[in-house]
C-alpha cells in the first residue's frame, strides 16, 4: 500500500473502497472484507444512505480507528444545517471524520464550506474536501466557477477535490488550478463505473498481459501513478481483492504515454446538474 500527504500534512492512503450505490447490508460486508485485506480508506456519503453500515464495519473490523481514513460527504440540503457534521459523526459512530466533502455545488455551498471550516477548527474533521466543484464544460463553460469561488473566499484551502476522472477524462483544466495548490484529486468513476468500453481498451489488455494483471488493475495503477487518490466501488469480494493488489508492479513512462493516447476528454457525466438527477 502507498500513501500521499495532503497540503495540511495529513497522510492518506492512495487507494480506498467506494460505496456509491451499495446497499447498507452489502456495504457493511464489503467494507469489513476490505479492511481485512488491508484497505485503510473508505469513501461514503450522506446521500448513499450507508454511513451507519460503514461505521458498523469499522467497529467490527477491530482495526484501530487511527489507522483508518474515512471520507464522507454532506449533501446540499445539509449545507445550512448547523448540526450536519455532528449528525454525520453520529451515523458513522465516530468522534472525528478524516475528510468531509461538500458533495456538489447547489444550495448554499458557501455556508456549507463555513461549516466544514468550523468543524476543522474544532477537530471534528481532519481535512476538508469539495466534490464536483469544477467548472462546467462545453456549452456551459464559465457558468459555474465554483472551485474558484471557494478558493477566493475560503479561510482554509481544501485538501482534496473528488471528481470524475479516468483515462477517458483526466481533468486537465481542473488540475491546472488544484495541482499548484497541492489539492489532491480523488477520482470517482475511476473504472468508468465498470464501462466495458473503457476496461477493454486494447492498451489495458496489452499491459495486463505484460504485467500479469487484470485490465482494471492497470487502470487503477495508472490513477495512482498519475498522483490521483482512487476509490473503486465494488461489492464483489474478488474485485475488492484485485483492486487492492496493485503494489507489485510499476507502469513505465512509455506505458503511461500509451494510456494518455486514449483520452477522449469526455466525462460520462456532462454537467453537475446531471449528477443531482442521478443521485
Ligand atoms: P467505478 O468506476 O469505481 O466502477 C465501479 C464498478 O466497476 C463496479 O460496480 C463494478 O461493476 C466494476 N468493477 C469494480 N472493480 C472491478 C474489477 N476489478 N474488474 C472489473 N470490474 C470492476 O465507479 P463508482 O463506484 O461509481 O465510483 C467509485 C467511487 O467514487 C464510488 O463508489 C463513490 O464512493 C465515489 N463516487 C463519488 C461521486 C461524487 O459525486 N462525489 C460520484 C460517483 C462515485
Amino acid at each position: 500500500m502507498s500513501y500521499s500527504e495532503l497540503n495540511n500534512g495529513i497522510k492518506i492512503p492512495n487507494i480506498g473502497i467506494g460505496t456509491y450505490l451499495i446497499k447498507p447490508v452489502d456495504a457493511e460486508r464489503s467494507v469489513k472484507q476490505a479492511l481485512e485485506m488491508g484497505y485503510r480508506l473508505i469513501d461514503t456519503a450522506h446521500i448513499y444512505s450507508n454511513e451507519k453500515a460503514v461505521g458498523r464495519a469499522i467497529k467490527a473490523s477491530g482495526v484501530k480507528r487511527e489507522e483508518i481514513f474515512v471520507s464522507t460527504k454532506l449533501w446540499p440540503t445539509d449545507y445550512e444545517n448547523e448540526n450536519a457534521v455532528e449528525e454525520s459523526l453520529q451515523r458513522l459512530g465516530l468522534d472525528y471524520i478524516d475528510l468531509l466533502f461538500l458533495h456538489q455545488p447547489g444550495g448554499n455551498y458557501m455556508a456549507g464550506y463555513k461549516l466544514l471550516e468550523k468543524a476543522y477548527k474544532e477537530g471534528k474533521i481532519k481535512s476538508i474536501g469539495i466534490s464536483n466543484f469544477e467548472d462546467y464544460e462545453g456549452e456551459d463553460e464559465g457558468k459555474g466557477k465554483f472551485m474558484e469561488e471557494i478558493l477566493d473566499h475560503c479561510e482554509i484551502i481544501p485538501q482534496v477535490i473528488q471528481s470524475e476522472c479516468h483515462p477517458y477524462y483526466t481533468q486537465e483544466k481542473l488540475r491546472k488550478i488544484t495541482e499548484p495548490k497541492n489539492i489532491k484529486l480523488m477520482s470517482w468513476f475511476p473504472l468508468g463505473q465498470g464501462d466495458a468500453n473503457l476496461i477493454n481498451e486494447p492498451v489495458f489488455t496489452e499491459l495486463a498481459k505484460k504485467y500479469n494483471k487484470s485490465n482494471a488493475q492497470i487502470i487503477l495503477k495508472w490513477h495512482i501513478q498519475m498522483g490521483f487518490l482512487v476509490i473503486p466501488g465494488s461489492k464483489n469480494v474478488d474485485h475488492i481483492r484485485d483492486n487492492f493488489n496493485l503494489f507489485d508492479f510499476e507502469l513505465t513512462d512509455e506505458d503511461m504515454t500509451k494510456i494518455e493516447a486514449i483520452n477522449k476528454h469526455k466525462k460520462y457525466f456532462q454537467k453537475t446538474v446531471k449528477i443531482i438527477e442521478h443521485m
